[in-house]
């Protein structure tokens, strides 16, 4: 398809979705409802480094649990899918991002897309402090994105202030010897985590590495391994969308991860790498107008994986 087929679908899309209103901006954390519920941007990147935005595609807004696929690639990469397997499972909880469910006997998280997973992340990934870790998930969204990353304090501050559910889980986890060490401590990097700030140009790079087997399609830089993407890749297909993802997986059928601050990404193995941002969500936490865009391209470019 030609460079200008692709820009002049994304600003169809655009336009056809930009008077979408349904769906209300999140609450649980004060400070991500104070956005404009018009920020609507989309960008796609294709593995041969062509990329087409349309909108808002240069606002900045925290990357919240789209971070957590990225979380899974790097403590993969540092401690081996045999050590990571064990302390998180592999399975859909069929249930919202904050599920406080634990699988039976092991009593590790269903999979690392929910906060309890990737709260294990947090806790796995080598660091003698949350700094160090930090230092080390930056560096890492960085070479995804192929930009600098800002931190947004307001987001991560209003986080920490109300993230007791989460703190309740990961206390459940370390009664239960999942987690190890001072649950303060882990959760200072699991919300910094979440707080890095994204636009969705750099998101569709991001998404455009794991299209491409781990090598970023602008710089050409093998940031990972090829079995850690599949890993990475197959875990957004079967739990990036939570308890939305059978629907997703029936109506889209792409790899994908969303975020409470009203990103998704999306990975077409071999393809792309694609990106929306609209803060207005639905029931189960995803962008409205993000699904509609999704299922509209996956329909016009042909882009299910089934
Ligand atoms: N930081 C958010 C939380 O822990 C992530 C949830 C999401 O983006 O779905 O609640």
């Amino acid at each position: 398809m030609l460079d200008e087929d692709y820009q002049a679908l994304l600003e169809e899309l655009h336009e056809t979705y930009k008077s979408f209103d349904e769906g209300t901006l999140p609450t649980y954390i004060p400070e991500l409802s104070l956005v404009n519920p018009q920020d609507f941007g989309i960008s796609l990147t294709l593995l041969d480094g062509r990329s087409f935005h349309v909108g808002h595609s240069q606002r900045t807004f925290t990357i919240q649990s789209m971070v957590k696929p990225f979380l899974y690639g790097i403590a993969m990469e540092q401690l081996g899918e045999e050590a990571v397997l064990e302390r998180i499972g592999v399975e859909p909880t069929g249930d919202a991002f904050n599920t406080i469910k634990l699988q039976p006997k092991t009593h590790r998280p269903y999979n690392p897309m929910v906060n309890a997973g990737a709260i294990v992340l947090a806790n796995l990934i080598q660091g003698d402090n949350h700094r160090e870790k930090i230092v080390t998930i930056k560096k890492t969204l960085e070479d995804f994105s192929a930009s600098d990353l800002g931190f947004d304090i307001r987001v991560y501050t209003s986080e920490k202030a109300m993230g007791h559910h989460n703190r309740a889980m990961a206390y459940l986890m370390l009664n239960f010897g999942i987690l190890t060490g001072h649950v303060e401590e882990i959760l200072e990097s699991y919300f910094q985590a979440c707080s890095f700030m994204v636009t969705t140009k750099d998101l569709a790079a991001m998404a455009a590495t794991l299209a491409n087997k781990g090598v970023n399609p602008l710089t050409q830089k093998e940031v990972m391994q090829p079995r850690t993407i599949k890993n990475i890749v197959c875990v957004m297909m079967t739990c990036g969308m939570y308890d939305f993802a059978g629907q997703w997986s029936y109506t889209v059928g792409i790899p994908a991860k969303s975020g409470v601050s009203g990103g998704i990404i999306g990975v077409v193995p071999g393809r792309m790498g694609i990106s929306v941002y609209s803060p207005l969500l639905d029931e189960t936490g995803t962008s409205v107008r993000g699904i509609r865009v999704f299922q509209e391209l996956s329909r016009r470019l042909d882009l299910s994986i089934y």
